[in-house]
């Protein structure tokens, strides 16, 4: 094998983990190379707004999100089904909204500048293993031909396609993703001036005449600047999947349903009045369950979406695969530094390594960022059952929603 082929960190994905965990294992004096599917890195937006914490100033420079954000007032309106009752609720904390490809090739440019190979349509296949413990990846390159990486630890941050997660048998489709729209809108009937806050429309099962066994479901706007908005359509899954009401809709039946939202749904559809579509895609959150198993064989780690580390109320994925990334680079990095200075095989470094995968484990589950998005699992989970799994339809949640309002209130 030649230097060329063997890298310390073999990351999977280059989007916000993928690009944090390169950048991390660059400062700290390690080799990587990140392999990405798409022309560009990320090419497809995904969330747009962040809260400005200390990691994205260690990442990205001091201040670089304020200079490219607007910054959010903290408000959140939720309406109850069929808009008949509304709850505002404000979080005082620095949060900007952002242009997707300003953001990431921000990244792009940081790791670049500290040596990080970031490989562009190059498609990771499948795990390459010896002796039950992962060495590398097969890719597929640009030319369609298949191709081997080697090195000391793979990071799966392909996002909710999880290639090396699915790999390994992690249930996914089953239990983790949620479909959501993403599309955002030009001459949006509404003005970030006067109209600031987001805005969460909440939908029961049951209560679309149009599709009737549609799951629960929140339809969203977000403002932007120059009467821009990002707006689209979370199906919440957590309960759906187990109630006999619910029958989970095709692609094409959500995007029926999203139209009919957009042309006719009481307070929403209002938005859309004059507005001009410029960007509108089906996609999938893994939002509904954690991953429990998040390092599924002796030298991998699922990192970001892969992992489902994100905050399931919402805008919070692109922080936590941050912070995930950054934690488990370091924690590596550690070890690695004594170990690749002994003269080893590759698979005997990566053994070595993940023997103490059990105490890397126990740090990230004490780290209070593991913590915090556990507690928004459970949070959601007891939410979810109560408004959307027992209360179910528009009546019997509006009959509850100044209890629903002092749940939204803590959340
Ligand atoms: C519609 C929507 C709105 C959202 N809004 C917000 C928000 O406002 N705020 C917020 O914080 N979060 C938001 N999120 C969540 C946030 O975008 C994600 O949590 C975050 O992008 C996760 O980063 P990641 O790097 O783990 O995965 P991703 O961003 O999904 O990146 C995965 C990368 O891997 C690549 N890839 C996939 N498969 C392969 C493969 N086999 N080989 C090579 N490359 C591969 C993909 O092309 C992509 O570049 C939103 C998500 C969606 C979908």
């Amino acid at each position: 094998m030649t230097d060329s082929e063997f890298y310390n960190f073999v990351i999977v994905g280059a989007g916000p983990a993928g690009l944090t965990a390169g950048i991390v294992a660059a400062r700290n004096g390690f080799s990587a190379i990140i392999l990405e599917k798409g022309e560009i890195a990320s090419p497809k937006p995904r969330g747009e707004g962040m809260a400005h914490g200390k990691i994205v100033d260690d990442i990205l420079g001091k201040d670089y999100l304020p200079s490219i954000g607007l910054k959010s007032n903290g408000g959140r309106v939720w309406h109850s089904p069929g808009d008949l009752q509304i709850t505002t609720t404000y979080k005082e904390y620095p949060h900007y909204f952002f242009e997707w490809r300003e953001f990431i090739d921000r990244f792009v440019e940081v790791a670049q500048d500290l040596g990080v190979k970031i490989l562009l349509k190059c498609e990771v296949i499948e795990p390459i293993e010896k002796e039950s413990t992962c060495i590398g990846v097969k890719y597929k390159d640009a030319s369609g031909s298949i191709q081997e990486l080697h090195g000391n630890v793979v990071l799966d941050c392909s996002g909710y396609s999880a290639v090396l997660g699915r790999h390994y048998g992690i249930p996914y489709d089953e239990e983790i993703i949620c479909p959501i729209v993403k599309c955002l809108i030009s001459k949006a009937n509404i003005d970030i001036k006067e109209t600031p806050d987001l805005q969460f429309y909440f939908i029961g099962n049951g209560d679309l005449e149009y599709s009737p066994r549609f799951p629960q479901c929140v339809a969203y706007l977000f403002p932007l600047a120059n009467k821009r908005a990002e707006v689209g359509l979370m199906l919440r899954m957590a309960q759906a999947r187990s109630m006999k009401t619910v029958t989970i809709p095709s692609e094409d039946e959500i995007m029926k349903v999203w139209d009919e939202i957009k042309k006719s749904y009481p307070g929403y559809s209002v938005f859309f009045k004059g507005a001009k579509i410029d960007y509108e895609e089906l996609t999938w959150l893994p939002n509904a369950k954690m991953v429990e198993n998040y390092s599924p064989i002796s030298g991998v780690i699922l990192i970001g979406d892969s992992a489902a580390f994100v905050n399931p109320f919402g805008s919070s994925g692109l922080l936590y695969s941050m912070e995930m990334a950054n934690f488990w680079v370091n924690i590596l990095t550690t070890d690695l530094k004594e170990l690749s200075g002994q003269k080893k095989e590759i698979s005997e470094v990566n053994k070595k390594l993940f023997e103490s995968i059990d105490e890397y484990k126990k740090k990230f589950e004490e780290f209070e960022v593991y913590e915090q998005v556990k507690g928004y699992y459970s949070l959601i989970g007891a939410f979810e059952y109560k408004i959307f799994n027992r209360l179910r339809t528009a009546e019997k949640i509006n009959k509850k929603w100044d209890y629903i309002a002092s749940l939204l209130k803590q959340a």
